[in-house]
């Protein structure tokens, strides 16, 4: 079965320092997979050269088989591949419906524009709604971005990602940063999403990774060196001994 997102020798330089060090991966239909590693392990990199908002020195990328290394972030998320919106000014003045609405009409090829009309759009109305009750913000939903406790800011942002009707969703520590009595919220959503979408979690606490996960990948100074099941990867000597210093 075609992979739904794989690299193929990804090279990533910046000067003389090489922060993504030929990684192959591939991540199947479905799957729940966890991209982990230290800090400065290439995360981040990884993820940037996955949206393309780096390009790659070498190697390649495909979505369903397609490689889409050389396509703008745009037309990547045209494909199916989307990562969770990072709320910014715009989305911090609206409201969730507003937003939800937004994306929704984005989806339909509408530009940010269609946004007024869209606003009279019953249809579309009523699916933002039903989406943000799903997502546990139906209190929410009239309330303005920067005014909702912070874990609400985060369902929205998964939310909104989901409303693109991603084939493959990566999510970037979906619950950092979240106090920890909204973090059961976000894990709860985390877990419940929809399982056709294939998911690729880059997360840092264990926890999280192990409950969640079904496969594990570890990145370590640019490279991968580890991938294997929960299972596997839990027992694995250098995992831990990075982890959780044993
Ligand atoms: P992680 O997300 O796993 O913490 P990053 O991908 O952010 O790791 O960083 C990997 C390494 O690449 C780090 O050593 C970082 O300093 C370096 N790096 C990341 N971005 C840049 C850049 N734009 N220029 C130079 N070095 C970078």
């Amino acid at each position: 079965m075609t992979a739904a997102l794989e690299t193929r020798n990804l090279v990533k330089r910046f000067g003389g320092f090489t922060a993504t060090n030929d990684v192959t991966l591939s991540v199947r239909q479905g799957a729940r997979h966890a991209l982990i590693g230290p800090n400065g392990a290439g995360k981040t990199t990884l993820i940037n050269l996955l949206t393309g908002v780096l390009a790659p020195n070498s190697g390649q990328i495909l979505l369903g088989g397609e490689e889409i290394s050389r396509l703008p972030t745009h037309a990547r998320v045209g494909r199916g591949l989307s990562r969770t919106f990072q709320i910014n000014q715009l989305f911090g003045d609206f409201t969730p419906l507003d937003s939800m609405m937004l994306a929704i009409g984005e989806r339909q090829g509408h530009g940010g524009m269609a946004w007024r009309p869209l606003s009279r759009d019953r249809a579309v109305a009523d699916e933002a709604a039903a989406l943000l009750k799903r997502f546990r913000l139906a209190d929410a939903m009239g309330v303005a971005t920067t005014l909702l406790p912070y874990g609400k800011q985060r369902l929205l942002e998964i939310a909104l990602a989901i409303a693109a009707k991603p084939k493959v969703l990566l999510l970037d520590e979906p619950a950092a940063g979240v106090p920890e009595e909204e973090r059961h919220e976000v894990l709860s959503l985390v877990r419940e999403l929809p399982a056709d979408v294939t998911v690729v979690l880059i997360e840092h606490d264990m926890d999280l990774v192990f409950s969640f996960a079904d496969r594990i990948s570890v990145l370590a100074q640019g490279a991968l060196f580890a991938e294997g099941t929960v299972a596997e990867i839990s027992k694995d000597p250098q995992v831990k001994a990075i982890y959780l210093g044993e």
